[in-house]
This record gives structure tokens, C-alpha cells and sequence, in this order.
């Protein structure tokens, strides 16, 4: 059983990573973001407190991401591990994470602030059937436009500068520390987020002694797409 942390800004393609981990590896992929935004679709009770929070312009406080985690850990499914983003938040969090589960590895996706810039905001997103798009890594044929239903494309509300400033801000403020405090108990791998993602992926899995990564052979490589 193999058990793994995976952190990284926004932008530096953990969701990607983490399904190509979990693929290979038969490991559970446990998104604390996509647990939160599942509530939200499925308006459960946590769901009603998300939105809630977010509607005020409050982030998720880090005692109800904990109480997620260990909820959805307490589900037993992953026979053969599991892959986590999104948690740890904080040294509290992170030391009762290492005292309660045998953790193989943190895997650190390290991006400068620059680059996550130049990622996120060339985001955009279809307004009609929600496909996304990225100025750098996946351009629409036509400008503005999107391929698959000719729909107008449109930056997420939350990706402007300065939003994103806030976001980096707050980043570093929690996360940081937590890197640190892995690094200090010789957990980490840090790995340049720079270069594209079966690169990223095979230093994973030669850091983490797994077997190399072996990509469908595919026309259109997806070692193209940067983003998350
Ligand atoms: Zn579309």
C-alpha cells in the first residue's frame, strides 16, 4: 500500500499528476476541492455551508477541511493507498497526519509565483458548454471561440490579478510552513512544475522509486497541457 501527499500552488498541475499517479498505482485520488465542490453540486448539508462561506467571501476554515479528510479516509476504500491534495493545511494538520498514517512520500510541485501567473490567467473557459481552454498550452482555432460548440470563451470570475494575488498570498502564508515542516522530517520531493507533464511525472516516479510512466501512444500528446 502506498500512501502519498501531493502539494502545489494552483496551477501547478496537481490534479493532473495526482490521476496519472492514481491510475497507474490503483490509488484512491482524494481532492479535498473536489469533495467540497461535489457538497455543493449535491446540495448536502456541508454543501448549504460551503456556498454559504463562500458567498460572504470567507474561505473554507481548516477544522472543516479536517473533518472531510478524515471522514473520507474513514471510508476504508483504498486497498492500495491513496494520493491527497489539499490537505494538509496547516503543522497541526500535518503532524497528526503523519502520526496517524505511514506516509510514503510528499510529492512538492514547485512553480514560481511568475509562472502561475502566466498559467492561470491565460485561462478560459467555454460560456456555453463549460470546456476549458489555455491561451499557452490548449488555444481555441479561432480566436475567442470555442471549438467544440462555437460558444464565447470567458475568464472565471476569480481569475483576475488580483484575486489571484490574494490567492498566491494565502498560499504561502499556510502552505509554506507545511512544506517545511515535511522537508524537516525528510518526507519531500520537490519538483520543478516548469517542465510539461510527462516529464514532471517521470521525476515523480524516479524520486518515489515507482516504475516510469508509460503514455498511450496518442497524436495529439497531452504533454502539451499545463494546466491542472
Ligand atoms: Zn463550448
Amino acid at each position: 500500500m502506498r500512501k502519498y501527499v501531493i502539494m502545489g500552488v494552483q496551477g501547478s498541475g496537481k490534479g493532473t499528476q495526482s490521476a496519472l499517479l492514481a491510475n497507474d498505482l490503483d490509488l484512491v485520488h482524494i481532492s479535498v476541492g473536489d469533495i467540497f465542490r461535489w457538497h455543493v453540486k449535491s446540495h448536502t448539508k456541508l454543501g448549504a455551508q460551503v456556498r454559504r462561506l463562500v458567498a460572504a467571501g470567507e474561505l473554507v476554515g481548516d477544522d472543516l477541511v479536517e473533518e472531510v479528510v478524515k471522514d473520507r479516509l474513514q471510508q476504508h476504500d483504498w486497498n492500495y493507498g491513496f494520493i491527497i491534495d489539499g490537505f494538509p493545511r496547516n503543522r497541526r494538520q500535518a503532524e497528526f497526519f503523519l502520526e496517524s498514517y505511514d506516509i510514503d512520500g510528499v510529492i512538492h510541485l514547485d512553480l514560481p509565483d511568475e509562472e502561475v501567473r502566466r498559467r492561470v490567467l491565460a485561462r478560459r473557459l467555454c460560456s456555453r458548454c463549460g470546456m476549458d481552454y489555455n491561451l499557452i498550452a490548449h488555444r481555441p482555432e479561432v480566436e475567442g471561440r470555442c471549438d467544440v460548440c462555437g460558444g464565447e470563451l470567458v475568464t472565471r470570475a476569480d481569475d483576475t490579478p488580483d484575486a489571484l494575488a490574494r490567492r498566491l498570498r494565502d498560499y504561502h502564508t499556510k502552505i509554506d510552513p507545511v512544506v517545511e515542516l515535511f522537508k524537516g522530517k525528510e518526507y519531500v520531493t520537490s519538483v520543478d512544475a516548469r517542465a510539461g507533464k510527462v516529464s514532471v511525472q517521470q521525476t515523480i516516479r524516479a524520486r518515489l522509486n515507482l516504475p516510469p510512466y508509460e503514455p498511450a501512444p496518442r497524436p495529439d500528446s497531452a504533454e502539451t497541457r499545463t494546466d491542472t
